[in-house]
């Protein structure tokens, strides 16, 4: 079989180990794949302003390229968002955050787009300004450092975790700012099946749609992720064809031995292999219903904190379990007033201003060095 398996003309792009695609039927592929996530889900209106998250790896590299070819359309099907595209410099410690800004301004230059840049540690400041255009900001050099103190203090899992919601807010932050409705993110069913297992193994289930998702609608901006049904595969076959220039080439997730280094390799191994199992996984993901029981939000990442209940939830039985385990109480069963003190000593403002996975990130955090804008509001 050397055949493309949609037009019959000779292929040369084999996916999933079988399916083999000409260039031509690969590249309408992936452009209907977007195009298709966009429309099929029917949230965004036309000519909105959406701000577009760009990390610089290989993702965020095609989503700009697909949203390029699709605003610069001249028939009907001409993509009709006005995109205002952004970064967060600092995500990585291990990348030089201003060569790779330097490299991302430039490849948006010569798409003719301009870029604004926000930085991580922003996320301390209570109220953040309109940067400039194309320009890497100056760093309040103590602000920095403040941000890596708190992260530092946390361990690495709960880190990584922290600074994606702390991502979450900024982008929120920027788009109203820069007065977009919607935020477009480059995550891939790779990542997203990452994220789902990741967000399971972490104590964020009830979280999964909105964290994995076609549409984030916790804030009133959403964040929306269209190339989400495109495969890790298919991202590289993309960048290979189009001889796209990559700015960031590592992961930030990757340099660290951690709880989402195993499980996204698991996910990497399981795309060699079952790619039908990843794509099912996400799918399965998306149709996960929340309830709409309307409780108080989280502080840091605006889902519900659940309910303070007077039976004992799952997390108290466990807590309870492990003090009892470590011999440090002599609380009977009965005691559940007391198992509730110590579960909400241990894990502080739960389902009050922060959700489980929420609290027990704060719970790790150094007071010295908490946030402001937190200590403000918890
Ligand atoms: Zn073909
Ligand atoms: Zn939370």
């Amino acid at each position: 079989m050397s055949n493309c398996k949609k037009c019959g003309l000779p292929g040369s792009i084999i996916l999933r180990k079988k399916d083999l695609y000409c260039t031509e039927c690969f590249q309408i592929n992936i452009n209907h794949k977007f195009r298709a996530c966009i429309g099929k889900n029917k949230i965004l209106n036309g000519n909105e302003n959406v701000l577009i998250c760009l990390s610089g790896g290989p993702c965020s590299t095609v989503l700009m390229d697909l949203i390029h070819n699709g605003i610069t359309l001249n028939n009907h099907k001409k993509l009709s968002i006005r995109p205002i595209f952004f970064h967060l410099m600092g995500l990585s410690e291990k990348t030089d955050a201003v060569l790779l800004t330097k490299a991302l301004i430039e490849k948006c230059n010569h798409y003719k787009f301009n870029i604004y840049v926000g930085h991580i540690a922003q996320y301390l400041l209570k109220d953040i300004d309109l940067p400039e255009v194309n320009v890497v900001p100056e760093v309040n050099n103590n602000l920095s450092v403040q941000f890596n103190d708190l992260v530092h203090s946390m361990s690495v899992s709960s880190k990584i975790d922290f600074v994606s919601k702390a991502s979450r807010d900024l982008y929120i932050n920027f788009a109203k700012l820069l007065q977009c409705r919607y935020v477009f993110t480059g995550e891939t069913l790779g990542t997203l099946a990452t994220n789902l297992l990741t967000n399971l193994t972490i104590g964020r289930g009830s979280q999964v749609q909105h964290d994995v998702g076609f549409c984030d609608n916790r804030s009133q901006i959403k964040i929306l992720r269209p190339i989400k049904d495109i495969s890790q595969e298919e991202i590289d076959q993309y960048i290979k064809i189009n001889q796209l220039d990559i700015a960031l080439t590592s992961s930030p997730i990757n340099q660290e031995n951690c709880l989402q280094t195993v499980i996204k390799n698991f996910v990497i191994d399981l795309q060699e292999n079952y790619q039908a199992t990843v794509s099912t996984v996400c799918k399965t993901a998306d149709k996960i219903g929340i309830g709409t029981k309307k409780c108080n939000t989280c502080e840091i990442c605006e889902s519900d904190v659940g309910e303070i209940s007077n039976k004992l939830s799952a997390l108290e039985a466990t807590n309870f379990s492990s003090t009892i385990s470590a011999g440090q109480d002599h609380m009977t069963l009965e005691n559940n007033l007391s198992i509730k003190a110590t579960v909400y000593s241990m894990f502080p403002h739960v389902n009050q201003t922060l959700c489980y996975t929420c609290s027990k990130m704060f719970s790790e955090i150094d007071l010295n060095i908490m946030p402001e804008r937190l200590k403000e509001v918890l």
